[in-house]
């Protein structure tokens, strides 16, 4: 039997799905916010360095679990059965705050540039590239909106080119060994050093305390509530709006439609595993890049036998993520001083204007690095084992800084979503099939962007560096973005530029699905900038 009709159902409870939320509540709209994880808090899982969102050799403590597996096809196009700790998975999060619940907190806008790839670089064989239908413009006033309600810390005015209208909210926190003496080297380098935006409290802010600066950050949820996600900002407001309903360990199956192809709500299984369907006017998807894409494909009838959005074969298409790359410099000397988040300083001189290369990265020094983590971190040559390893990790742990950068990747259109056409999951469900490749610039890229990063950590006086480049294997992680791009070409793209489905005007989609392209940024803020303006666009629109 039906449940009440609300006005809309929210799929995923992340960064997109909570702002939408919140916006939509707050305007009086009744709302349905389903999330199929559950919302943890910072004393239900223990500081385990094997079972985190970041090192989960022991399973992700955020979530999904091994009821969600996906199924990864490889080069020979053999296909395994994959679990959420698998790298081939491509997990983020399953929880209520998605991936913001326990996230490093950079806090990135993209540059103008990052909007128009394809005007800038021009057509690259092998890739979609293409502009975003929105500018930078458009999107500037969420982008501050995202960084004052959810809470930014940094520099008033951070040296990313990407005009602002109003300083960040907050102050950096105040410099660890490490970014002073990157600092100097960037700076006798000509380059422009600054403190990295983060989500993060560094004074009290929104009523909760400043960050403690311990070494758990990234991966960990934050023991003193002072990483601001969608969980501990915009889902509270919206459910003290006494307009939404959050329903947890909810996983949805399938979207609705009536016979002239309008949505009509949505079927999940509730906490029982009982199949419940949600009538609606409007369904929101932030159920972030795969599972969205996944959603929409497994949403089948007979006026949408591809899927909902699919009458083109471009749902789950370009799945993007970052090509993380980047160096390691070894020191003679002591740089850790135990300080956490680790990572603060930032360089933007290598996002463009590279020579030969479309794009390129932002540069950063890395978050505090578990002890798991540095035993795999060894020098090109050295064994992972015995008497030797013992030694390195005895003395560098201490004297070793990593620079990395997320390389921007340029959309392929076979890097790929599917549904699997025999494995399903824990309900029954059809699973992700993943498939495809990173075009081969963003390897180039990738070494460019590495040299970079060498030549830092040499003029900040490193001994030995050496560098960590990407390969052509999928994209896609915790950086997931693309499946469902957003253009004004209905051929072309899955949504329009409020991100509704083109087929159909009341399904729209608020998550990182559809970016263009990724910038060569992290890209929380942009989804969430994005959300904000999908949310304010549906709630002005209604008609009550
Ligand atoms: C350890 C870690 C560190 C990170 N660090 C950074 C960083 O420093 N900066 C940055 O910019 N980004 C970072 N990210 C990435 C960032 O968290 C993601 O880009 C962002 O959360 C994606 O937002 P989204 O709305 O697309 O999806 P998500 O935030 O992933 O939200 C999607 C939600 O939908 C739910 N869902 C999915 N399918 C269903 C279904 N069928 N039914 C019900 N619910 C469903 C999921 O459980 C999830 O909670 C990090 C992520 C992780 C995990």
């Amino acid at each position: 039997m039906a449940l009440k009709r609300v006005n809309a159902v929210i799929v995923g409870a992340g960064a997109g799905g909570g702002i939408v939320a919140k916006e939509l509540a707050c305007a009086g709209m009744t709302a349905v916010l389903l999330e199929r994880g559950k919302w943890h808090t910072a004393f239900d899982s223990r500081k385990d360095d094997l079972c985190n969102q970041r090192t989960s050799q022991l399973g992700c403590a955020f979530g999904p679990d091994e009821r969600s597996p996906r199924v990864a096809v490889d080069d020979a196009g053999d296909t395994r059965v994959v679990q959420p700790n698998d790298w081939a998975y491509s997990n983020n999060a399953a929880c209520v705050g998605g991936g913001t619940f326990s996230y490093g907190a950079m806090a990135w806008r993209f540059m103008p540039q990052d909007f128009r790839m394809r005007s800038t670089y021009g057509a690259v064989e092998g890739s979609t590239l293409n502009d975003w239908p929105i500018s930078y413009q458009d999107l500037e006033p969420y982008y501050e909106k995202a960084e004052w309600e959810i809470g930014v810390s940094g520099e008033a005015e951070p040296a990313v080119k990407a005009p602002r209208n109003r300083p960040l909210p907050m102050p950096p926190l105040p410099d660890s060994k490490e970014h002073v003496l990157l600092e100097a080297a960037a700076k006798r380098l000509g380059l422009h050093p600054f403190h990295i935006p983060m989500l993060r409290n560094t004074v009290p802010y929104n009523g909760r305390g400043a960050c403690m600066r311990c070494r758990w950050c990234v991966g960990f949820a934050c023991e003193v509530d002072a990483k601001n996600g969608t969980h501990n900002t915009v889902i509270p407001k919206t459910l003290a709006s006494g307009n939404c309903e959050l329903r947890t360990n909810c996983m949805v199956k399938e979207i609705l439609t009536d016979s002239r192809g309008r949505v009509t709500g949505i079927t999940y299984f509730d906490s029982e595993n009982h199949l419940q369907e949600q009538p609606a006017d409007i369904v929101v998807l932030a159920a972030s890049a795969i599972e969205t894409a996944r959603l929409l494909l497994n949403s089948k009838s007979r006026l949408f036998p591809a899927g909902i959005g699919n009458r083109h074969d471009w749902v789950g298409r370009n799945l993007q993520g970052h090509a993380y790359t980047g160096a390691m410099g070894l020191f003679g000397f002591d740089v850790f001083d135990d300080l956490g988040p680790g990572a603060s300083i930032a360089i933007c001189d290598y996002n463009h204007g590279n020579p030969g290369i479309v794009g390129g990265a932002l540069l950063c020094n890395e978050f505090i690095r578990l002890p798991i983590q540095f035993a795999d971190m060894t020098p090109p040559g050295m064994r992972r084992w015995g008497a030797a390893h013992k030694e390195y990790m005895r003395k560098f742990y201490k004297r070793s800084v990593i620079v990395m950068g997320p390389v921007q990747e340029l959309p392929v259109f076979d890097a790929r979503v599917q549904v699997d056409p025999t494995v399903k999951d824990f309900w029954g469900i059809p699973v992700v099939r993943l498939s495809g490749h990173r075009h081969p610039a963003d390897v180039a890229t990738g070494k460019y962007i590495a040299a970079k990063a060498e030549a830092w950590l040499k003029e900040a006086g490193a001994i030995q560096t050496w560098p960590r480049t990407p390969g052509r294997e999928l994209s896609g992680g915790q950086h997931q973005a693309g499946t469902c791009r957003m253009g004004d070409d209905p051929q072309t793209s899955v949504v329009d530029r409020n991100c509704r489905v083109h087929d159909v005007d009341n399904l729209f989609i608020a998550d990182g699905s559809v970016h263009v392209t990724n910038g060569g940024f992290n890209p929380v803020l942009t989804i969430m900038a994005n959300a904000y303006r999908v949310g304010e666009y549906i709630a002005r629109n209604w008609r009550r």
